[in-house]
């Protein structure tokens, strides 16, 4: 007789995955392995069968000590935590990232001073789709994650020529340059300052929550700081592949929770064993 199906949401899984819930784990990797594996792809150009490793990597490091850097995540909200490990795993993406068919870029073209000068004096709008666009992201891909023709943005995508030409001929969501690419990113979220927005109050502009008078200066600081932009794009991008990634099937899951320090039910001290200990 199959189990009674147990209904997760995401504030049950993060507060039941902290106590090394089996099922949870099962959950939490069912609904964002997929995620993980997705954002490995695109940034760091890195196939699914070569992408197990590193998200293992992000699993155990995650869990440690208690799963203490697991406690640090966001409880908010789905999709800042998935932000926060979004960020962690992509950090660790270089070491595997494959060279081959990486494009270099020029030398440079990924100083944060460069890209800020390439999305300088566009619409907030535009520079989220350039962004995309540097990350290897296809129009079509990219009109669904907008859910806005990439269109509005040709005037913008005409600045991606020379170095950046690689970029507006992607085939699939594919970064052309995943080494130089994950390096910018890192280096974009080293600039974070104490006029940083909240990943919060990110999510409440995306979900259309804020008014006018309370979007308009956030909007303004995002436009002009790369930590933020990177952080805009990234709640975005994590919120798209939670619904549109394709699942893991239950034997990747099982890999994965190999790594984790799940309660093991067998190992529980019976009744009469606690009452001895
Ligand atoms: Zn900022």
């Amino acid at each position: 007789m199959k189990p009674e199906p147990v209904l997760f949401t995401f504030h049950k899984i993060r507060e039941q995955s902290e106590h090394g819930n089996a099922a949870a784990w099962r959950a939490l990797l069912d609904f964002y392995g997929p995620v993980f594996f997705r954002l490995l792809e695109i940034h760091g150009a890195i196939r699914r069968q070569e992408a197990s490793p590193i998200v293992k990597k992000m699993l155990a490091e995650l869990t440690a000590n208690g799963f203490e850097r697991l406690r640090t995540t966001s409880r908010q909200s789905e999709r800042e935590f998935l932000g926060d490990l979004r960020a962690r795993l992509l950090e660790m993406a270089p070491e595997a990232s494959t060279s081959e068919n990486s494009q270099v870029p020029a030398s440079g073209a990924f100083e944060p001073e460069k890209v800020a000068k390439l999305l300088d004096g566009v619409p907030l709008l535009h520079k989220e789709m350039l962004f995309f666009k540097l990350a290897g992201y296809t129009e079509n891909t990219l009109e669904r994650l907008m859910r806005i023709s990439p269109r509005v943005a040709e005037k913008a995508f005409e600045r991606l020529a020379a170095e950046y030409q690689a970029a507006r001929s992607t085939e699939q969501d594919r970064c052309p340059w995943p080494a130089a690419w994950l390096a910018f990113l890192k280096h974009a979220r080293s600039l974070k300052t104490e006029h940083c927005i909240p990943a919060h109050e990110i999510v409440r502009i995306h979900d259309g929550q804020v008014s006018w008078y309370e979007k308009e200066p956030v909007e303004k600081h995002v436009s002009g700081c790369l930590h933020c932009l990177e952080a805009w794009a990234g709640l975005r991008e994590v919120g798209y592949w939670r619904r549109a990634a394709d699942p893991l099937s239950s034997a990747e899951i099982e890999r994965l929770l190999e790594v984790i320090p799940v309660e093991k039910p067998a190992a529980k001290k019976s009744f009469f064993q606690r009452l001895r200990s």
